[in-house]
């Protein structure tokens, strides 16, 4: 545990994977070790970049471009992956080696796959502990790559220092169905593929979501002009630098004003209490109590006993048997 805690603060890429292996395991006592390692993790801090967007709107290439612009500055990137469709469907179509194949190769960035059939309660769990362990390896920038589709989002923003949506150019005022929840977590709104036959309505696209961002309530850690919206092309990578000088504006706005500080420390207390009832709900899994349930379950539906009653004496059981 020593040598893998050394190999890792070291930077080792091997070192990296197995302690992600560690923490993706569900057995008890690759648990207890993944907690001790975590534990005794440096308190290095890299920047956390949430990126959402729709399939196909360029999330990959926009990774990769940009990827390969930060490590050309000298920056370590890695890139790990929050993606619903693996849950559902054993499935990912996102953090694929294969899509991001010059960033894959590349030795100063880290690309991990979403493990397959695991529940999102689980994947947040390990990209959460993913980004502290990537963060302990010397990674400067963690990009948290994820699909607009359900709550994934919110799961990624919660992790997130900073929230980026990349939209599609698209005409007319219906905003692309973007939910008003999701332009409220954007702190910027890249409008991709802002080249060719596309710039035009690119840029009239950039305008009409500058508009309705405008219009939400401005949010208290944020400087004027935030959130923004910009026009990339990941394809070409013209407006990266302006995107990466935006993120960077921001960020040292929010930390020498104290917000950065603060919402990490709140997402850590939020985090704590998701595990904690997680952890409450795993408890209901343990065969002699689900068994319980079932007996209590059965009397409450026979109208033997009424639900309060019957919840009552269940929390009574747990109070009182250890887990
Ligand atoms: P993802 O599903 O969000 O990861 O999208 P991809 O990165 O796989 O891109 C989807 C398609 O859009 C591909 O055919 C890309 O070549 C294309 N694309 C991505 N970025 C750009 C861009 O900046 N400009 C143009 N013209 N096409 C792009």
């Amino acid at each position: 545990m020593t040598e893998l805690l050394e190999r890792l603060t070291r930077g080792d890429r091997r070192a990296l994977s197995r302690a992600i292996t560690l923490i993706e395991s569900t057995r008890a006592d690759h648990r207890e070790r993944a907690i001790s390692l975590l534990s005794r993790l440096p308190p290095r801090q890299a920047l956390r970049v949430g990126l959402s967007g729709t399939p196909g709107v360029g999330k990959s290439t926009f990774i990769e471009t940009f990827g390969m612009m930060l490590t050309e500055q000298g920056l370590k990137v890695a890139v790990l992956a929050v993606d619903p469709s693996s849950a559902r469907s054993g499935g990912s179509i996102l953090g694929d080696k294969t899509r991001m194949e010059t960033l894959s190769r590349n030795p100063m960035a880290f690309i991990r796959p979403t493990p397959s059939s695991a529940q999102l309660g689980g994947v947040a769990r390990r990209t959460r502990e993913t980004i502290r362990l990537c963060e302990a390896a010397g990674y400067d920038v963690v990009l948290i790559e994820t699909v607009g589709v359900g709550q994934s989002e919110t799961l990624v923003a919660e992790m997130s220092d900073l929230f980026t949506l990349l939209l599609a150019p698209a005409g007319g005022d219906e905003l692309q169905g973007v939910k008003r929840g999701i332009m409220e977590m954007a702190d910027l709104i890249l409008v991709n593929k802002a080249d060719g036959d596309l710039l035009a309505t690119a840029r009239r696209t950039v305008a009409d979501y500058a508009g309705a961002l405008r219009l939400l309530r401005k949010r208290s850690q944020d400087p004027e002009g935030f959130p923004k919206a910009l026009a990339v092309s990941a394809a070409t990578g013209t407006g990266l630098e302006s995107a990466w000088s935006e993120m960077q504006a921001l960020t040292g706005w929010r930390r020498e004003h104290g917000h950065f500080d603060a919402n990490r420390a709140a997402q850590a207390r939020h985090w704590f209490m998701a595990e904690l009832r997680a952890g409450l709900l795993a408890r209901l899994d343990e065969p002699d109590i689900k068994a319980e349930l079932k007996r209590l379950g059965d009397e409450v539906a026979a109208g033997g006993m009424a639900p309060g009653a019957a919840a009552a004496r269940m929390l009574d059981r747990l109070r009182n048997t250890p887990s």
